[in-house]
């Protein structure tokens, strides 16, 4: 049984962090996407943590071998408790890549050995896509249809409704 955790923000999940869930759902037995609460970004995150999850949980809900988490923590930490020895992320550009290493020299390091990072090379039609463009997008009115699926962008919407940002669209 090889278990592989997937963590990142995904505020919101868009079809770019979709790809790699699918695809490393075929490389792994038990594939755990985890929200991680992150300090840095905070207060700044559109959506809590457990609207994330639930938003993940949408849309994955057909993949038998995805369950969908969060934690408060490091990572290393969260694959140590469910006992995963893998962590995924996804790799758009070669701007990703230097903060991607150090993020998995340091996992690896932390971990005593135990957790390795493997990477998923976008796929060229979502290379351009990031959680924070989609927000940009939708916070000026722009179409996000390309990025999101239906039942994430309606969310993304109704988030800048409640929040008094108008949509044009
Ligand atoms: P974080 O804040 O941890 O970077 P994100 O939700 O932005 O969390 O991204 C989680 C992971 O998914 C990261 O490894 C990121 O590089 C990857 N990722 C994001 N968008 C894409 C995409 N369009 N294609 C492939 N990987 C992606």
């Amino acid at each position: 049984m090889i278990r592989a955790i997937y963590p990142g923000s995904f505020d919101p999940v868009t079809y770019g962090h979709l790809d790699v869930i699918h695809r490393a759902a075929k490389m792994f037995d038990e594939v755990t996407v985890c929200v991680m609460y992150n300090k840095d970004k905070g207060d700044r995150s559109l959506f809590s943590v457990d609207e994330r999850v639930k938003m993940i949980q949408d849309v994955t809900g057909d993949i038998p071998n995805v369950r969908v988490d969060s934690y408060y923590g490091l990572a290393k930490d969260y694959a140590a408790k469910i006992g995963a020895h893998v962590s995924i992320r996804g790799l758009r550009a070669v701007t990703d890549f230097e903060y991607e290493l150090q993020i998995a020299q340091t996992n690896k390091l932390l971990s005593g050995g135990s957790l390795d990072t493997v990477f998923l090379t976008t796929s060229l039609e979502y290379a351009y896509l990031s959680s924070s463009s989609v927000k940009e997008i939708a916070s000026f009115g722009g179409d996000i249809s390309v990025c999101v699926p239906p039942e994430i962008e309606r969310m993304v919407k109704d988030k800048y409704r409640e929040l008094g940002v108008t949509s044009q669209s």
